[in-house]
């Protein structure tokens, strides 16, 4: 059993390499806006596997077999050019928003990772330096702290910006805060989706929102599926905010059209 499921594994592997260099990956775009001005802040690019067969899946889908995989890296790497590419094309039309792209927090721990980036941000000069922002994404497993905040700190030099996503659910949140030289916390949308109706999500939300200000880092809620939400988070001192009941995600064709209806 245990050797198939081995196989099946390796399997899996084999057949998302074939997938991402037959360019089978598509990305789609969520607004996240300020939700007392209206400002459409900015997108945030997810992977979606166009599957021959099996249709549109998801990130969760397919990312979790290869999370160790040095293909991850080839894939957020395409996914950071895409995406640049497509703010750029979203700049020319007069829509200047920031994009952002999930990073596992391996991938920073490449020394060049930041050299990577800005030769890859040179390619657009007429770009803003504000247009990416990387979320780095939560993780089961210690980071080298030292090396990541290196990286941070470089690409901040040329004007990337970095979120903490799914923020309050890694076991060592706490520690990167105080560490890692990000800007922006984003509030796992667990948290946001249950402070309705559940007084402890709702005291952690709070306590997080706290926690941004204490430590002077914008602060943004994930998983907003209602106006309620809406105004519940804007009361507790939130502004910034993504979630279905804004947008789902969307075509990269779309996006601009939903700005101008929204
Ligand atoms: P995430 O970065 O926390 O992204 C937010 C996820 O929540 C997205 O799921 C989005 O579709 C979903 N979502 C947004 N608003 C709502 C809402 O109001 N309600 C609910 N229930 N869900 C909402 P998605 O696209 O399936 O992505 C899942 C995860 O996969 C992402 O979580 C991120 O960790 C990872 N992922 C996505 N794209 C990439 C990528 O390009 N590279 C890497 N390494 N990971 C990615
Ligand atoms: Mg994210
Ligand atoms: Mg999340």
């Amino acid at each position: 059993e245990q050797d198939r499921s081995v196989r099946g594994f390796y399997e899996g592997r084999e057949r998302i390499r074939h997938a991402f260099h037959n360019n089978e990956f598509v990305l789609l775009y969520q607004p996240k806006v300020n939700m007392r001005t209206g400002i459409v802040i900015g997108a945030e690019a997810l992977i979606r596997w166009q599957h021959p067969e099996k249709g549109l899946l998801s990130p969760t889908e397919f990312l979790p077999p290869i999370e160790n995989d040095p293909l991850v890296v080839d894939i957020e790497n395409w996914v950071i050019s895409e995406s640049v590419k497509q703010a750029n094309e979203w700049a020319k039309h007069g829509l200047t928003i920031t994009v952002s792209v999930n990073i596992c927090p391996r991938h920073l721990e490449h020394v060049s990772f930041a050299s990577v980036l800005q030769a890859l941000l040179a390619e657009y000069p007429q770009l803003p330096s504000y247009t990416l922002e990387l979320e780095v994404l939560e993780t089961s497993t210690l980071l080298d702290v030292k090396s990541v905040s290196d990286t941070i700190r470089a690409c901040n030099d040329f004007g990337v910006s970095f979120a903490l996503d799914d923020f309050g659910t890694g076991y060592s949140s706490l520690t990167y805060l105080r560490q890692l030289p990000v800007q922006t916390l984003k509030i796992d949308q667990s948290f946001v989706r249950d402070m309705l109706d559940d007084p402890e999500d709702l005291a952690i939300l709070d306590g997080v929102i706290g926690l941004s200000r204490a430590f002077d880092k914008r602060v943004i809620a994930e998983g907003v599926e209602t106006a309620e939400h809406c105004e519940f988070l804007l009361r507790l001192g939130c502004e910034l905010a993504q979630g279905f009941g804004i947008a789902r995600p969307m075509p990269a064709a779309e996006f601009e059209q939903w700005v101008k209806e929204w």
